[in-house]
């Protein structure tokens, strides 16, 4: 690929301003575009023409393609881009959780606390505040389990968190009865340290957002050719939107953010440019909610007139989920969140719901030899279904759910064609999909995961990514080292 530069490319959300001034242009030529060359032009954040080879005149910058393919941006339906910028500087405990922390602690400055992700309950054992005082005394010190769902925080930590050591207290701190809820406590009533699904409320409390881990994120992401993600996160703090909004006006993420956020914030509208998304709503595997608590969120925000996101990871969710959809009814855009075991059984049901599935193949990747050792032998022929559901009639589009799955979408692509853990073994019952439709779950539109493709085609956004080698050639073995130049908005974000 060739880069002529007339003129500096413009920083990325200026092209969507109302700013007056010249038109920025854009100039991809010998593109493969739909299996033909073409040179695609395009005029602010829009694309202008997709025209024959050479005939297209100059503009501020060309490009030339040399035959690489070029695709609609990557969407990740599903990331938690606060946790992302967190898990940036982290201590990754996956495995020798105490010498490693022993060890930072060791090395960090008095009073610094430490941050440390990805431990794993199997491996390393129960984590509770005392073992982590034990290892760093006196330290803050958070510690996230691999789901996400779990932060387990040290004595120092859980006093910076506001959190009170009886639970007589807490009606004079402003912690809300959900919040209250998620701090699990010892028989005597003292924190035990552990946090349920408090990970929003601690970065408001704990960690506010270093916009250089953002930035980091955004260059990450643009690496790969994405150019918009889905935030699944169910906030509810505004504040987590208003971080938001702030990093993708000012470029620090250069993409187009959808947000979710949870029922509290069932009526907010997100500060532009943010696009609103479904409210998320978690069914979560260690305490289901209860069948009038799910009805009631899933009426609130059909009232609202948003859809819901579903997270689902266990039989039992899908079904509870399931039950409640047969009884208040499914509206336009509900989606089932990782869907990690469907029976066979419910596939024309959730069929019938018209219900999207927003599934991560690349967990097959990253955990498949631990799902056949852990999960239910029941279970495992249901894992993370792609081609049954597709066959069934029930759309399907793809994510990472990074940072708690691999960031990269090429690894997920690749994962839904294989369908092998890393020792090579296979996982599920399902077939893998072809190549092409396992890029597809990546390139359906930003509202409606699973849906037709967009495509590459006069007015159409500007977000593309190109590929240094035709669509087909990188199909046969995808990697995100074929991302060659990537376009948001109509301004390049990455540039290989
Ligand atoms: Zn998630």
């Amino acid at each position: 690929m060739l880069l002529r530069q007339g003129a500096t490319p413009r920083p990325y959300w200026a092209s969507s301003g109302h700013e007056s001034g010249p038109v920025s242009t854009l100039l991809l030529r010998e593109a493969e575009v739909d299996g033909g060359r073409v040179d695609v032009r395009i005029e602010g954040d829009r694309i202008a023409t997709v025209a024959p080879p050479r005939t297209a005149s100059g503009a501020d910058v060309e490009i030339e393609c040399a035959g690489g393919a070029l695709v609609p941006g990557l969407h990740d339906h599903h990331v938690h881009l606060l946790s992302m910028a967190a898990s940036g500087g982290s201590l990754d405990v996956s495995s020798q959780l105490d010498e490693r922390i022993r060890e930072a602690h060791g090395r960090a400055l008095p009073g610094a606390a430490i941050r440390a992700v990805h431990y794993d309950d199997v491996g390393e054992g129960p984590l509770d505040r005392w073992r982590l005082d034990a290892l760093a005394p006196g330290r803050a010190v958070r510690v996230q389990h691999r789901s996400g769902a779990l932060w387990v925080l040290s004595s120092a930590a859980l006093a910076q968190a506001g959190v009170a050591e009886q639970v007589a207290v807490r009606g004079g701190a402003d912690l809300s009865d959900r919040v209250a809820a998620g701090i699990e406590r010892d028989v005597g009533g003292r924190p035990t340290g552990r946090l349920f699904r408090l990970d929003a409320w601690l970065h408001e409390r704990l960690a506010p957002v270093d916009q250089t881990d953002l930035a980091a994120v955004g260059r990450r992401l643009a690496s790969f050719g994405i150019t918009g993600v889905t935030d699944c996160t169910p906030t509810a703090q505004v504040d987590y939107f208003e971080t938001l909004a702030r990093a993708v006006r000012t470029g620090t993420l250069p993409l187009t953010v959808v947000t979710t956020g949870g029922p509290e914030l069932c009526d907010v509208v997100p500060p532009p440019p943010l696009r609103r998304g479904p409210v998320k709503i978690l069914v979560t595997d260690h305490a289901l909610p209860s069948f009038d608590d799910l009805r009631a969120w899933f009426t609130q925000a059909h009232h609202c007139g948003r859809p819901v996101a579903v997270h689902c990871v266990t039989r039992a969710a899908l079904l509870l989920a399931l039950a409640v959809w047969h009884d208040v009814g499914s509206m336009a855009g509900d989606r089932i969140e990782h869907a990690s075991v469907t029976p066979p059984e419910v596939i024309a049901a959730m069929a019938e719901l018209s219900l999207t599935v927003v599934t991560q193949p690349a967990f097959l990747a990253a955990r498949g030899d631990l799902y056949l050792s852990e999960v239910d032998p029941g279970d495992r022929p249901d894992l993370y279904r792609c081609a049954s559901l597709l066959a069934g009639g029930v759309a399907v589009g793809g994510s990472t759910d990074a940072p708690f799955g691999p960031d990269d979408p090429w690894i997920a692509v690749r994962a839904a064609n294989v369908r092998r853990a890393p020792s090579g073994r296979k996982v599920g019952s399902d077939r893998g999909l072809g190549p092409a439709a396992a890029l597809h779950l990546f390139l359906g539109p930003l509202d409606r995961p699973g849906g037709a493709a967009r495509r590459v085609t006069p007015g159409a956004p500007a977000d593309l990514c190109l590929l240094d080698v035709p669509l087909e050639t990188a199909l046969r073995d995808p990697s995100s080292s074929h991302v060659a130049l990537t376009v948001a908005r109509g301004a390049p974000t990455f540039t290989a």
